[in-house]
């Protein structure tokens, strides 16, 4: 298997100038290449292929994409307009690349950087629900459904490596749950991935990401979820007070990150914990409404 990894400084004014990693991958099986998640544009789709280019033989190539966030599928017209390939995704990561939401997105960051001026939006071509399996004959490929990061998002399960393609289900130094209807979906992600035991797991934004990490992952959330019922039996608070919810459930981002000795973008990742914060105080206060 290789890793690719995308480094892109930061272009949104953002005065934090670790800008952000992602990474996509090449399973080289016996009889298919499986690129999953095509990063932020075509051309970057290019580079990966040109490198696996002596080894692709006549194998099947096949893509998949994780979810439809922009910096993990971005390159997938590479697969439409240069080398034809199947893009398996799940259905509801094909109907978010289809949403004016996704349109919109584009064309407010082609106003922001010359980088995605050849992007354009192709959905996932091969979709399913719950899993899919891809039995490559040297080793199997699992994709399973695994919301949580978002509505859409899918992991990809390599049994015969112990290998969990874990993508932005987990993430260093948090994870990010992107739609608060989600909160509850992530909980059970997150418990039923590390149920599977694996021996490595890798994930898209965390160079060096490790099954503890998972845990790690899992711990944060229930700690904000245990914090966030504590302060829910003395307060149920307003709109406005919610936009404040770290500290109101006395759980600050200096607290979370503490213990981390690697450099992060501290402005994404604070508000990143702000919302999941908001996020579980939502579901808390439906779920005891
Ligand atoms: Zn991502």
């Amino acid at each position: 298997m290789r890793i690719f990894r995308r480094v892109l400084q930061s272009f949104n004014n953002s005065d934090d100038s670790s800008g952000m990693e992602v990474d996509a991958y090449v399973v080289l099986g016996a009889s298919h290449v499986v690129i999953l998640d095509t990063l932020l544009c075509p051309a970057d789709m290019a580079f990966v292929m040109a490198v696996i280019e002596p080894e692709l033989g006549n194998r099947q190539v096949l893509c998949v994409n994780s979810h439809a966030d922009w910096d993990h599928c971005w390159g997938n017209s590479y697969f439409k307009h240069t080398r034809r390939a199947p893009i398996l995704a799940h259905e509801e990561c094909r109907q978010r690349l289809l949403s004016s939401e996704a349109s919109t997105e584009l064309y407010d960051y082609k106003k922001k950087s010359a980088l995605f001026a050849g992007v354009t939006l192709v959905p996932p071509t091969l979709t399913f629900r719950e899993q899919l399996m891809i039995a490559d004959e040297s080793m199997s490929i699992e994709l399973l459904y695994a919301p949580g990061h978002c509505r859409d998002h899918i992991v990809a399960w390599l049994p015969a490596l112990s290998l969990l393609l874990a993508f932005d289900t987990v993430e260093k130094p948090l994870p990010c749950i992107e739609e608060s209807a989600c909160t509850p979906l992530m909980f059970s992600t997150l418990r039923r991935l590390a149920a599977l035991n694996a021996q490595h797991v890798l994930c898209s934004h965390g160079s060096n990401a490790s099954p503890a990490l998972l845990h790690e992952n899992l711990a944060y959330l229930e700690e904000i979820e245990r914090r966030a019922r504590l302060f829910l039996q003395k307060h149920t608070p307003t709109a406005t007070e919610l936009e404040q919810a770290a500290t109101l459930i006395n759980y600050p981002f200096d607290e979370v990150v503490v213990s981390l000795t690697e450099s992060f973008d501290r402005t994404f990742y604070s508000q990143a914990h702000e919302q999941n914060v908001q996020a579980i105080l939502r579901w808390r206060m439906e779920e005891t409404s």
